[in-house]
């Protein structure tokens, strides 16, 4: 029962030049900082396995995730001890992990300090909270003896707001910049995608973009430097012609005004491809933009070939994917258009 299974009727494909290039130009758009790579959530939705070997060949050379589960699929390319745990040590066998594989925590709160001591310490990173109020330590616990007793490579912070013109920037900066004199530690990096674009004052030692990597353009100075990454694309499964007054998918919210000709593709809500993208919106062949009619279903979505009388079974379609203008039309993020990415993208 070894047969590879046939080729899929969907697929994701990452440039994974492209990619390598979004790192180099975050790199030297970081000035004297070197530029390190945010690949938590399965690089974003792309893949670890496809992403993380590009970014270690482009030069980048500390990886972030989020969780301790996270660090496997990473290690199997780099270092563990390039690699940093955004969560940190939230238990003893946490700290057990960390220290079997060699991944590096993020200490975020005195008690996570005081646990990673208690394991036998030794090199570690330290998130302060200058604002965004959601993992770190308060500005006011720098001088804590159990902030004194670990031995910091990367101290950091994250800012709230930096894809925006928001004061809270300039606020996060003066705060961090406060808070690193009075904790001793190797590198300082607070910059994210966005930071990098707020300009090198935000770049300290290290910057950590993440989104700008894959191909989002969090703010428009980053339009010109970044490349987009990944292509979404499906089959039609079948074509057929529908009479006037006949319906399509489930619930019947569209009838046809007319005889149609329909056809069903190969990609649903299960694949990331979420119900608000239905009506309103196109899958893409060519120059072409053919309507999505009716509800998107799990596994399937129905598009009007009117514009592709030529199509048939086996096609391949375009699903738009860009993440910039896909999140303003939808007013989903393209955080989360990425991250949604369903694993049945990645099967083939
Ligand atoms: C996710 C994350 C990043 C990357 O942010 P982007 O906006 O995707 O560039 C950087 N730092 C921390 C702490 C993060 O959680």
């Amino acid at each position: 029962m070894n047969e590879v299974p046939p080729p899929p009727s969907l697929r994701l494909t990452v440039d994974t030049a492209a990619l390598a290039a979004n790192w180099r130009a975050l790199d030297a758009l970081s000035g004297a900082a070197r530029a390190g790579a945010a690949v938590k959530a399965d690089c974003y939705g792309l893949g670890v396995d496809t992403c993380v070997p590009a970014l270690r060949d482009a030069g980048c050379e500390t990886f972030f995730v989020a969780h301790w589960s996270e660090v496997a699929a990473v290690v199997r390319h780099v270092q563990p001890a390039q690699v940093a745990v955004l969560h940190g040590p939230l238990t003893e066998a946490d700290c057990a992990y960390a220290r079997s594989l060699g991944a590096v925590p993020v200490i975020n709160s005195l008690e996570q300090a005081v646990r990673w001591t208690a394991s036998g310490g030794g090199r570690c990173h330290v998130m302060v909270d200058t604002g965004i109020n959601r993992l770190g330590i308060a500005p006011s616990e720098a001088g804590d003896p159990v902030i004194a007793a670990l031995d910091i490579d990367i101290l950091m912070s994250h800012l709230a707001c930096a894809d925006e013109n928001s004061a809270m920037n300039a606020g996060q900066l003066a705060a961090f910049r406060e808070v690193a004199d009075r904790i001793p530690h190797r590198r300082a990096s607070l910059a994210n995608s966005a930071g990098i674009a707020l300009g090198t004052d935000y770049a300290f030692d290290l910057t950590r973009p993440g989104l700008a990597l894959y191909g989002g353009v969090p703010r428009d100075e980053l339009a010109g430097a970044i490349l987009p990454v990944a292509r979404v694309e499906a089959t039609l499964l079948q074509c057929r012609s529908i009479a006037a007054g006949e319906s399509v998918g489930y619930n019947s919210t569209f009838a046809a005004p007319r005889p149609m000709r329909v056809g069903t593709v190969s990609i649903g809500y299960a694949d990331g491809f979420l119900r608000l993208r239905g009506p309103g919106n196109a899958l893409i062949h060519g120059a072409r933009r053919l309507p999505i009619l009716g509800k998107v279903s799990m596994d399937m979505v129905v598009v009007d070939l009117a514009e592709a009388p030529d199509l048939g079974a086996g096609a391949w379609l375009t699903v738009p994917w860009d993440i910039n203008d896909c999140a303003q039309q939808n007013a989903l993020s393209p955080y989360e258009l990425l991250t949604l990415i369903g694993r049945r993208l990645h099967a083939h």
